[in-house]
C-alpha cells in the first residue's frame, strides 16, 4: 500500500517548474521514488528511429515524465482548491483523506 498523500486518479495542481499552475489527473504514483505521473503534463519527447514492426515512420513519441510528489498538491473535489491533505479516522479503523482548508475540511476520499 502506498503511503503517499497523492493517489492515482486525483486531480492535482503543479506548484513549480514549467507546468506551474496547471492541474491534471494523476495517472500513476511511484511511492518508492516519491514521483507522480500526470496526464498530459510534463511531457517528454523522444525521437525514435523507424522500427519496421512497431513504428515504421519513426518520429517523435510523447509520454508523461515523472514529477516529484512534493511539487504537486491535491485539488479538493469539494472546494476545488489545491490543499494540504489531512486524515480522518473511520470507525472501522480505516481513514480517509480530508481537505485542510479552514473553510472546507471535507473528505477528499469517499468514506
Ligand atoms: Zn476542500
Amino acid at each position: 500500500m502506498s503511503k503517499m498523500k497523492i493517489h492515482t486518479g486525483d486531480q492535482v495542481k503543479i506548484l513549480s517548474g514549467k507546468e506551474a499552475g496547471k492541474t491534471g489527473k494523476v495517472l500513476r504514483v511511484d511511492a518508492e521514488k516519491r514521483k507522480v505521473y500526470i496526464e498530459r503534463l510534463n511531457m517528454l519527447k523522444r525521437h525514435t528511429k523507424p522500427n519496421p514492426k512497431k513504428n515504421p515512420q519513426g518520429g517523435v513519441i510523447e509520454r508523461e515524465a515523472p514529477m516529484d510528489a512534493s511539487n504537486v498538491m491535491v485539488v479538493c473535489p469539494a472546494c476545488g482548491q489545491a490543499t494540504r491533505v489531512g486524515y480522518r479516522l473511520l470507525e472501522d479503523g480505516g481513514k480517509v483523506r480530508v481537505c485542510r482548508r479552514a473553510n472546507c475540511g471535507k473528505d477528499i476520499d469517499k468514506a
